[in-house]
């Protein structure tokens, strides 16, 4: 087991990740700019390295100072988090290099998956079933019009190093095609340097359904179950919940199972989230991420497992705690992602947080790393927290969750809690009956 592991991350996911270090004995050590020395994570690691100024590529980003931290500090291990390094391959390689552990796959995974084209096919040799379209990048518009004609209008054109929802422009009709072609084209070449596109065709009601895989890393590969999270605002997730409304426990076995089977045959370390659209009954691959998901906590709710002690095992060299067998499903869990923006515009709110109180009582979980006049810097990610509710099936766990927004007090910025007070009154939400659009033709209606 490690000795001591670097946090390479910053707000609540720095302090999941501590808590798990804590609970397994291991030393925290966190990097931090120079915008969070007040930050929570700061203060309960056991060491802390100012590693920059705010903006993240000098900070959080800057491979090199988190590699010196980790040499000033003797840190055996650093885990990334999500977002800022977390799917980098050059950082994975390099911290080997270094003989310092990545706590997440290996770089070439990384590098398979970070390419969507790749991604898509890889996914489809290891038998999961994928969104019909292009075998990979389109050359020019006369091909991109040749394969929407054989699998039909309307069709998207996604970008091959797309992430966060970008670089995605949808065409209903042969006359679209162009202009959704150079759109695309010219957007991912602006925010990923790479301007390879592909297409497939678009699905009009999909819900968003991705599956919780784990490797060994010596080809044992097991699911936990899926996650939907179909209420999405601009391709960002908003609400999300497991299991299903949506799967019944033989899809549920049927297509984890697939996942699991392909993971092991990749010979894959660690956690991974195998994205889906799910429509009339049919499991679409899109994307799959090589680290943990913001959303995570509803997974661990209704299976009982830390995912992140189950990380750092499998870095370490021990294996999963778990097999199969032993993964079951109890109950239902809804997670809400609180962030620091105008519940209507969503316009960021950094500022001062006046008062800070959280819901408790059983079945509720907060993940946070804000606190009661603590100033949210502007630099950073909106998220500033997570409710997580757990209830023996999908109607207490609603009616947990409206009790708990109840609760929930964050005085001095705005934040999308009066969005969830209102979701959680919706006759649709309480029906689980949703798709990937139901939330921005909610907004749409609202204004
Ligand atoms: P990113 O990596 O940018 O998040 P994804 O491929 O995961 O991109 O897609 C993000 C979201 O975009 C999906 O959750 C879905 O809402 C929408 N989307 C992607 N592909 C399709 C498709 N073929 N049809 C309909 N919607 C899609």
């Amino acid at each position: 087991m490690f000795q001591k592991i670097l946090i390479a991350n910053r707000g609540e996911i720095a302090l999941r990740v501590l808590r798990a270090c804590k609970e397994l004995g291991i030393q925290t050590v966190v990097v931090h700019s120079t915008a969070d020395s007040d930050a929570m994570h700061v203060r309960l690691a056991d060491e802390s390295v100012c590693i920059g100024p705010p903006p993240s590529r000098e900070s959080y980003l800057n491979i090199h100072q988190i590699v010196a931290a980790c040499e000033i500090t003797g840190a055996d291990a650093v885990h990334p988090g999500y977002g800022f390094l977390s799917e980098n391959a050059k950082f994975a390689d390099i911290l080997a290099a270094h003989n310092i552990t990545f706590i997440g796959p290996s770089g070439d995974h990384i590098r398979i998956m970070g390419d969507k084209i790749e991604a898509k096919r890889t996914a489809k040799r290891l038998g999961i079933p994928v969104v019909p379209g292009s075998d990979g990048a389109i050359s020019d518009e006369k091909e991109a019009k040749r394969i929407a004609a054989a699998i039909g209008y309307p069709v998207i054109i996604k970008a091959s190093a797309g992430g966060g929802g970008r670089g995605m422009k949808v065409a209903r009709i042969e006359a679209d095609l162009e202009v959704a072609l150079q759109t695309a084209r010219s957007e991912a070449g602006a925010a990923f340097g790479d301007d390879a596109v592909y297409i497939e065709k678009y699905l009009e009601k999909p819900r968003h359904i991705e599956l919780q895989v784990f490797g060994d890393g010596a080809g044992r590969g097991v699911h936990f179950g899926e996650r939907d999270c179909s209420l999405q605002r601009r391709h960002q997730k908003v609400w999300e919940e497991a299991n299903s409304p949506a799967l019944n426990a033989e899809e549920r076995a049927r297509i984890g199972g697939i996942c699991a089977k392909a993971i092991a045959d990749l010979g894959y370390s660690g956690a991974g989230t195998i994205e889906f659209l799910y429509e009339n009954g049919e499991f679409y691959f899109i994307e799959m991420n090589t680290r943990l998901q913001v959303e995570h906590p509803v997974t661990e709710a209704i299976t009982g497992i830390d995912l992140v002690h189950e990380q750092i095992r499998v870095a370490s060299g021990g294996g999963l705690s778990v097999k199969q067998e032993d993964i079951k499903f109890n109950g239902h869990a809804i997670e809400c992602r609180i962030n620091a923006e105008d519940p209507r515009t969503f316009t960021p709110s950094p500022g001062t947080i006046t008062h800070f109180h959280t819901p408790g009582g059983l079945g509720i979980r907060v993940d946070s790393g804000v606190y009661s006049g603590y100033r949210i810097p502007p630099y950073y990610d909106s998220l500033i927290g997570k409710l997580i509710v757990h209830g023996r099936n999908r109607v207490e766990c609603m009616m947990r969750l409206r009790r708990a927004l109840d609760e929930f007090v964050v005085d001095g910025i705005k934040t999308t809690l009066p969005l969830f007070r209102d979701l959680v009154g919706n006759p649709d939400i309480a029906n689980g009956d949703y798709d990937i659009h139901w939330l921005e033709k909610y907004l749409a209606k609202e204004e």
